[in-house]
């Protein structure tokens, strides 16, 4: 299969600028928050447990598919294989991470993806999905090594993996309803302007409890507006420890895109962040990437605005 792929340079500011940038923003939303810039620590070993060791060489975000391919109808032959999605990116034995949708011919249902693996030759594949169950709860699965699809959508940040300098975001007692990844994308947003800036990387849910989402089964009948999208999603109170896997865009760049995505997991569930419900107790830490490159992958013809909050 050969996707339609639409490449963007980024504007790519220093990394310490970065970083003071986005702890201003982290200060307006949290008691108390630090953004340094750091040597990545180990991310394969806990509490991230992630596939590489790091976010570093030829960082990039890439944007496949989107909510039209779910809504208002939906597109089941919409598969894309995460190791072809690495080719798209021109990084073939690249880390990829991020948030999609699960592969239903593989789960049986539709489901959320917390996409972790690396591809090419040194493959290995840590891709976890959450689905709703038969009882109504929220159920974790681990993907087997050789199940590397998503479906429908995926937003990735991909690198080579390698150990290098990133963001250490740390942030504790949200003060507003901004959540954390809106918090860090609306302070570049402000501070670089027409200049779009992206992130990727990983942030942990350290103490408290996050709302979540996971999509039920593919929907009855069409999704036509974010009210139908809030009956049928099924939202649950998560606990802490979860680790995320994100990305975000300080704006659009005429690709169409899905500005910010988050998915994560914890011992025994999954699923897309939205924000924490317990500001006193919350407590966050992250590593992130800045973004040199922006691909729209399979960019759906026909768009809409709804169902990407
Ligand atoms: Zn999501």
């Amino acid at each position: 299969m050969s996707l339609s792929v639409e490449k963007k340079q980024l504007h790519v500011p220093p990394l310490e600028e970065v970083a003071t940038v986005l702890q201003s923003a982290l200060k307006n939303s949290f008691a108390e928050a630090s953004v340094s810039v750091v040597e990545c620590p180990d991310l394969t070993k806990p509490p991230y447990g992630l596939e590489a060791v790091g976010l570093c060489g030829s960082p990039r975000l890439g944007d496949v598919g989107g909510v039209p391919n779910l809504m208002p109808v939906v597109q089941k032959d919409k598969l894309y294989d995460i190791r072809d999605l690495a080719k798209s990116v021109d990084l073939p034995d690249g880390f990829v991470i991020g948030a999609g949708a699960g592969p239903h011919p593989h789960v049986g249902v539709n489901s959320e993806l917390m996409a972790n693996l690396v591809a090419g030759d040194r493959a290995s594949n840590g891709c976890h999905i959450a689905k709703v169950n038969d009882a109504g709860s929220y159920q974790l699965m681990k993907l087997p090594p050789t199940e590397t699809r998503c479906a429908l959508m995926l937003n990735m940040f991909a690198s080579e993996g390698q150990s290098g300098k990133v963001l250490h975001i740390k942030a504790k007692k949200r003060t507003n309803d901004t959540n954390l990844v809106t918090c860090l994308r609306k302070g570049l947003e402000e501070f670089y302007g027409e200049k779009a800036v992206g992130l990727g990387g990983t942030f942990r849910l350290m103490q408290g409890r996050a709302k979540c989402h996971v999509m039920p089964d593919f929907p009855k009948a069409p999704l036509t507006c974010d009210a139908d999208v809030n009956k049928w999603l099924k939202f649950y109170d998560m606990p802490a420890p979860m680790v995320f896997l994100s990305t975000l865009i300080s704006k659009d760049v005429d690709l169409d895109l899905r500005i910010e995505h988050s998915h994560g997991y914890g011992k025994d569930c999954g699923g897309h962040y939205h924000y924490d419900t317990t500001p006193d107790a919350v407590e966050y830490e992250g590593y992130y990437n800045v973004a040199e490159l922006m691909y729209r992958i399979d960019r759906p013809i026909v768009t809409h605005s709804f169902g990407r909050n």
